[in-house]
């Protein structure tokens, strides 16, 4: 007798090979026969037209405070994700001395925008000191999918170094031979990764990098010694320039390509994975393929390099209720706090209008705020910034920019802009599309993705809440790469659905899922590929203490099993929560 039987689906099993007709089932969790099954079962799903895959695993989010209080993680459930790895980019909650909890929110309010009152009153602070005590807390809940944590510099400094964490001097060798010892301790509890930002940019809302942006190789050695020790996990990283400079920040500490020579000695010294996000980025259009290459000829000298990159381009959202160019207006910010209709209906007159067009910004008080950062950033990429109207498109031709418009109706830019964010009664949605768009398409990404040695991810899903939202990823990788591109060739089914299965799965040693293989777990997805679609991102008011965030469901996942049990039926949530703290099944060190 089978639990389940997912019947007469096209399977595509994770592996990279050819897709073919079958019927999958399944007991106690775990895949137990693919093929022609006729044995009985207590549930059957009909599969017949529809495509089966593994579950997604999306090992580039941060849910790290959202798990404590949240259970269905719906943004990435309502996207066929099955297992998440969070604790990215050098961030997290763990460990955290007694009354530490202010600083952890201050980094991770700034760097990834996840709003700090959310944090302070979502998260319960004092269940946990040390990385094993926050997995132990996390043992005691249950999710609708699996999640994975990551040990961050940001955190691990802080725990260790105390206030001195946020300055640009290396540890000690005390500090580190420390560090090395409780990221060994993480490692052997059950972390999956070590995280580092290497970054400027990525600030706390105090304006200081996070602690570890500017760590030498003797620091980063040391923890790398330490995770080899206690078992061996992935380092993360987020490689100085790898988004390029900023404007108005100091320039950064390292080339990139200095970068990947620092990562290959880390990664063959102790064995260790390091996967690290990757972009074509502005300032040099054509560097990633130079990067793609120094890690062919690293990994085949006995590295392991994985740069993880998007399949579609870096965007940042704008809209009325979130952020926009005008925000630190003065007449705007006094406007602001009124319900969405009555701001639209005051934004509207002439006298409104006129006024928050001639003012200067007002700069927020905490100098890493997004609202300082932002303003800017939304008038220089109106050339790139494109109207998100259902179906989505996110390859359009320049000519459909917002400064293309304004341009062929003879107006201000800045002012068509105005305009555009009281459309559809203040809830128009714009989308910059950045890094990997330079090209005005995609077909940066498609070759990316071609690449050998890449993963794909960067989801970012749990963070940069108000103005970021790819927590569709996984399902773009189907919709655009495999089904509807027109402005250039496609991707095979194979290799998107290992992409985004095995590939990440292996590279976490996470070894007991991401494929349809008889004997793993039973993570998957039964998908109406022709129906599948992505909507239109909304905002909603449903954080902790009310904070804000966009939300972007698709639809077409007809069910999604994790460990056996269906999470989601016909893009609904079922409300099981099968989902465990994931470990590594086999250890990642490799030498
Ligand atoms: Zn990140």
């Amino acid at each position: 007798m089978f639990d389940t039987v997912i019947k007469g689906g096209h399977v595509v099993d994770g592996t990279g090979a050819s897709g073919g007709t079958a019927d999958i089932g399944v007991r106690d969790g775990v895949i137990v026969e693919i093929g022609a099954i006729a044995g009985p079962a207590r549930r059957v799903i009909d599969a017949d037209g529809a495509l089966v895959t593994p579950g997604w695993v999306d090992a580039h989010t941060h849910y790290d405070g959202q798990v404590t209080w949240d259970d269905k993680l719906e943004g990435s459930a309502a996207n066929g994700v099955t297992t998440v790895v969070m604790g990215n980019c050098g961030v997290g909650f763990a460990p955290v001395p007694p009354g530490g909890a202010k600083s952890l929110i201050d980094l991770m309010e700034g760097v990834e925008d996840i709003p700090g009152t959310a944090l302070f009153e979502g998260m319960p602070w004092g269940e946990w000191e040390t990385f094993p005590e926050y997995l132990e807390f996390l043992d005691r809940r249950s999710w609708s999918m699996d999640v994975s944590g990551q040990i961050a510099h940001g955190a691990l400094r802080f725990y260790v170094m105390g206030e001195r964490a946020i300055l640009k001097e290396g540890a000690t060798e005390d500090d580190a031979a420390r560090m090395a010892m409780i990221a060994e301790q993480a490692v052997r509890a059950g972390a999956v990764g070590f995280s580092t930002s290497r970054i400027i940019g990525h600030k706390s809302m105090s304006g200081y990098s996070v602690p570890g942006t500017y760590a030498p190789e003797q620091e980063l050695a040391a923890i790398a010694r330490g995770m080899k020790a206690g078992g061996g996990a992935v380092l993360q990283a987020i490689p100085a320039n790898s988004i390029g400079q900023i404007d108005g920040m100091e320039p950064e500490h390292a080339t990139l390509l200095s970068e990947i020579e620092l990562f290959a000695r880390l990664s063959r010294t102790n064995g260790l994975p390091v996967v690290f996000s990757t972009f074509q980025i502005n300032d040099a259009p054509t560097l990633w393929r130079d990067v793609l290459a120094a890690v062919s000829l690293e990994n085949g000298r006995g590295a392991r390099l994985a740069p993880m990159v998007a399949p579609r381009a870096g965007t940042v959202l704008t809209t009325l209720k979130g952020y926009h160019h005008f925000m630190r207006r003065p007449t705007y910010m006094r406007l602001a706090g009124l319900p969405l209709d009555r701001l639209v209906r005051e934004l509207h007159r002439n006298e409104v209008k006129a006024a928050i067009l001639a003012e200067r910004d007002t700069p927020h008080p905490q100098p890493g705020a997004m609202e300082n950062l932002l303003p800017g950033l939304f008038r220089q990429a109106l050339p790139l910034t494109f109207r998100m109207t259902d179906p989505l498109d996110y390859e359009p031709t320049l000519d459909q920019s917002l400064a293309a418009l304004a341009q062929r109706a003879s107006r201000d830019p800045i002012e068509y802009l105005y305009d555009f964010l009281l459309e559809d009664d203040g809830a128009a949605v714009g989308i910059f599309l950045g890094a990997n768009y330079i090209d005005g398409n995609l077909d940066a990404c498609r070759e990316m993705l071609l690449d050998p040695n890449t993963v794909t991810g960067l989801s970012d899903a749990g963070a940069h809440v108000n103005f970021i939202c790819d927590m569709t990823i996984p399902t773009f990788n189907l919709t655009h790469w495999v089904r509807d591109r027109s402005r250039g060739e496609r991707l095979p089914i194979e290799l998107m659905v290992a992409k985004c299965t095995s590939t990440p799965a292996r590279l976490f040693g996470l070894t007991d899922r991401g494929s349809l293989r008889v004997g793993q777990r039973a993570d998957i997805n039964v998908i109406d590929l022709e129906n599948l679609k992505i909507e239109v991102p909304t905002m909603h008011h449903d954080l902790p203490a009310g904070g804000s965030r966009f939300l972007q469901p698709s639809t077409g996942y007809l069910a999604t099993l994790v460990n056996g049990v269906q999470t989601r039926e016909r893009d609904t949530d079922t409300g099981a929560r099968p989902g465990r703290v994931a470990r590594p099944v086999h250890q990642t060190v490799f030498a």
